[in-house]
């Protein structure tokens, strides 16, 4: 910054979070901007509007990818504005101001920290596609991005590139006034913290067993590191906390939704919740400001970032698509959803398939009520009605002053609300330390009485730990099971909830389509998914045997549960459960052109659908739209039908073949030109289909895919007729593997046609080989390069020929 430039008045942090953690990251930032004596605020992405982002002078940007590289939900708003205001405009040198580009942001500064994960592709996308459109707004960046892999531990990035930022961030910012402390010393103690080196540090692992509902689960991590070490370093900073509860009266509705759900404050705790628990359907009561009839918007579950506001659904059938005669064969259901009157207006006209929707699903009662024991709530006061209330700077409540509270938390602000709703609607219980954050063992160590437990804390979450940090998170345990493993570690129960990983929703595609002949099925969305409870056996290092240890999402069984739990091969219908849902914002291209999008030409493109697993959901919704497409064509003039290939796979024929005789009736009947299907697990034999008769010998989709005779075929329709090519499902094996094996066939049959090689490849070079030869006056059979056909991959991303949607 030259003398003449003066230091902006304030700093704006920004965060773009899909599961929490660039949001607790940037509020951290932002808190300790504020204790040193910065003046500054901090905003979700997608409110950039109300921020008024082209005064913003200086920018911290924390940010996320998920995905196939996509900015989360909560930024996809400021993504479209962000890319719709730099198209067409060039990259400013370095952001330098100068060219006519440079004219959008050119007084603003930033610094970005990208968190991602390298086991996907496109790691921290987001961070990287920000920095290059922020440069071509002219905006400065004032210190170097930060990328944190959360497969090594994303604190390895973060905490330094922190430390860092506060030097970085006094040169473009002034202060407003004199830094406060940070944590009362406390950090200064850590760090001198002398560990004891008798019995319990050299003691080589810790279990957890309990007989009570529901099991805490063993984990084991390996303290013996501990004896050797005289301080530790690295552990994070003490978080502070923003909100307290104070007791709130009880309105009159709220006082008869606790009067129905509460009926106990004497009868023991497992009896509690049980009680909660109707038993044909178990009910659950939504905090929520409507009436519960079908189709109301939930006013307390708003989430930002969807389409549509969230709305009540009702499951109106249940279909178990698999058995259960094979260990390994998922449990896979198919649901239906009647959208209501007011989910159908919230919904027409916005959804097509291949889009998806969100649940919000609550944890499990008991599970909380076991929770909220171990954290030495009374029963009585786990339906006491509570409010959360902000605290300020000054360490005081702060009333009315707009939200100070974390985005998970601020859905309950202004309302009377109890613990137990907290706990059940705001954190995520079961997704584990995975999603647990350094800061929030931080707490748990701050929170103990016995230093044993404390010291075996702080070395999990410090450098020394590092190793038993990573084998920890590994083994995913939720915070039933550290509580128990920790039992004098007594933490404050609402700043607990600040700190565990906010409840999220979860995301499922629409396997069905609303253009269909009878118009009632446009209110109803179908989706199958696999519901996620398995057991994994971990070892006891110090007994060297195996221990069970059971896992379980918290949408897909919550679903199974309330649906009955049905048998496996059964369907039953009438069925009238209610769940909140909402229609997600699109995130890609992921649909079927029509002709009035893309011209006349579009619909006789041939499209090749990719989709193992429950990615073929997707694609039964692209197949019932064509279905419906054809129905309508105009029989006096020919229809332009488009020639339709499906790859799915799976690992049983008899087992777990999803949809199977709805494929086949779709490859009888048509639209579906071919259909390859992949058995992982099965014997090869024969198996038929009224239209399709075979042995099934490869294992994976893209074996299939590079079966020599498949992949001229493949080739012949992507590359001579120009196929639309979409994949559907797991990101981080099957979409990796898949894109692979494209490039692969590709690549040998440009190798063999070196006209078309020519024509796909002339303005792709491959800057390890090929580059900045002209491939028109070479030999294309020797300058076809693997890193092309990558590139040419890419460029039919961009282009849209070829499409993903691929999740983790
Ligand atoms: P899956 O576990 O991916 O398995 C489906 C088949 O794919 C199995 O035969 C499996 O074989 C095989 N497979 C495993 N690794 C593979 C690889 N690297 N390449 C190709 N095939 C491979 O199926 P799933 O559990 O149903 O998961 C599908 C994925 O789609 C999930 O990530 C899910 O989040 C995502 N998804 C779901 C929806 C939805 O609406 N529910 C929508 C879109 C995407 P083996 O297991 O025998 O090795």
């Amino acid at each position: 910054m030259t003398s003449s430039e003066e230091k902006a008045k304030s700093v704006q942090v920004f965060y773009a979070s899909q599961t929490g953690n660039a949001e607790s990251i940037a509020r951290n930032i932002h808190k300790e901007a504020v204790k040193k004596g910065f003046d500054s605020q901090v905003y979700v992405l997608n409110d950039h509007e109300k921020v008024g982002f082209e005064n913003v002078r200086v920018g911290v940007f924390v940010v996320s990818t998920t995905g196939d590289g996509d900015p989360p939900d909560n930024a996809t708003k400021f993504w479209r504005v962000l890319r719709r205001k730099t198209r067409g405009l060039k990259n400013s040198k370095d952001g330098a101001n100068g060219s006519s580009s440079a004219s959008l942001y050119p007084n603003l500064k930033y610094a970005i920290l990208g968190l991602g994960d390298t086991n996907y592709s496109n790691f921290c996308n987001t961070a990287k596609v920000l920095d290059s459109q922020l440069k071509k707004t002219g905006a400065k960046e004032f210190y170097p991005k930060g990328l944190a892999d959360d497969g090594t531990g994303l604190e390895e990035t973060v905490d330094p590139w922190i430390e860092k930022l506060w030097d970085a961030l006094g040169k473009v910012v002034e202060l407003k006034s004199e830094s406060k402390s940070d944590d009362g010393g406390l950090h200064k103690a850590v760090s001198r913290l002398k560990l004891r080196d008798e019995d319990s540090a050299s003691e080589l692992s810790q279990s957890v067993h309990s007989e009570h509902l529901p099991n805490p689960q063993p984990f084991f991590v390996d303290y013996s590191g501990m004896k050797d070490i005289k301080a530790l370093t690295g552990t994070p900073k003490l978080p502070t906390q923003s909100c307290n509860m104070v007791d709130a009266p009880l309105s009159g509705s709220e006082l008869q939704r606790n009067s129905s759900s509460n009926s106990a404050s004497s009868i023991d705790l497992l009896a509690f919740a049980r009680d909660k628990v109707v038993s044909e359907y178990p009910e659950f009561i939504i905090p929520k400001k409507g009436n519960g009839t079908a189709g109301d918007v939930v006013e307390s579950f708003v989430p930002r970032t969807g389409s549509t506001p969230t709305f009540l659904a009702t499951i109106t059938s249940a279909e178990s698509l698999t058995t259960e005669l094979k260990k390994d064969v998922k449990r896979t259901l198919l649901l239906e959803l009647d959208l209501g009157e007011t989910g159908r207006k919230l919904v027409n006209g916005k959804w097509r398939a291949g889009d998806s929707f969100g649940i919000w699903a609550p944890n499990d009662r008991l599970l909380v009520t076991a929770i909220l024991d171990k954290l030495g709530v009374e029963v009585s006061d786990m339906e006491k009605p509570i409010r959360l209330s902000p605290i300020g700077s000054d360490g005081k409540n702060v009333e009315h002053e707009g939200s100070k509270l974390p985005s998970h938390l601020s859905l309950f602000e202004h309302t009377t609300t109890t613990l137990f709703e907290l706990y059940q609607w705001a954190v995520d219980l079961t997704s584990g330390t995975g999603l647990m954050k350094k800061q929030l063992i931080r707490y748990l160590a701050s929170a103990c009485t016995q230093v044993d437990d404390r010291d075996r804390l702080l070395y999990l979450c410090s450098r020394q730990g590092l190793k038993e940090w990573s084998k920890f998170r590994d083994q995913a345990p939720r915070l039933l099971d550290i509580l128990q493993a920790f039992p004098s570690c007594h933490p404050d129960p609402v700043f607990l909830i600040e700190l565990l990983p906010p409840l999220v929703p979860r995301a499922y595609s629409i396997a069905s389509t609303p253009q269909t002949t009878s118009s009632s099925r446009n209110g109803s969305w179908k989706f199958a998914f696999n519901i996620v409870k398995y057991q994994t056996q971990v070892v006891d290092p110090s007994t060297n045997k195996m221990i069970a240890v059971s896992r379980e999402g918290l949408c897909t069984p919550w679903l199974d549960h309330i649906t009955g739990n049905i048998a496996p091969k059964t369907k039953l219908s009438n069925l009238k459960i209610q769940i909140p849902v909402f229609l997600r914002a699109r995130q890609n291209d992921f649909f079927l052109p029509s002709p009035a999008e893309s011209g006349d030409e579009s619909p006789s493109r041939p499209i090749i659908m990719i989709g193992p697993g429950t990615g073929i959901a997707a694609f039964i919704g692209f197949l019932e739209q064509a279905t419906n497409e054809r129905l309508c064509e105009n029989t006096d003039s020919p229809p332009k039908e488009p020639e339709m290939i499906l790859f799915y796979g799976c690992r049983y024929w008899d087992h777990d073949f999803l949809f199977q005789s709805k494929l086949e009736e779709f490859k009888s009947k048509g639209p579906l030109s071919d259909l390859y299907i992949s058995l992982s697990r099965d014997e090869v034999k024969s198996h038929t289909f009224k239209s399709l008769t075979g042995s099934f010998k490869s294992k994976y989709v893209q074996h299939e895919m590079a079966r020599p005779e498949v992949a001229k075929n493949l080739c012949k329709l992507i590359v001579d007729k120009d196929a639309l090519i979409y994949v559907c499902g797991d990101a981080q094996g099957m979409g990796k593997d898949v894109n692979n094996a494209l490039a692969d066939i590709i690549f040998e049959y440009l190798l063999e046609n070196p006209k078309k090689a020519n024509e796909l490849l002339s303005d792709i070079h491959d800057p390890g080989n090929g580059m900045g030869k002209d491939l028109a006056r070479q030999d294309a059979e020797q300058n076809v390069t693997k890193i092309q056909i990558l590139q040419l991959l890419m460029k039919w991303i961009q282009t849209k020929k070829y499409r993903r949607d691929l999740w983790a």
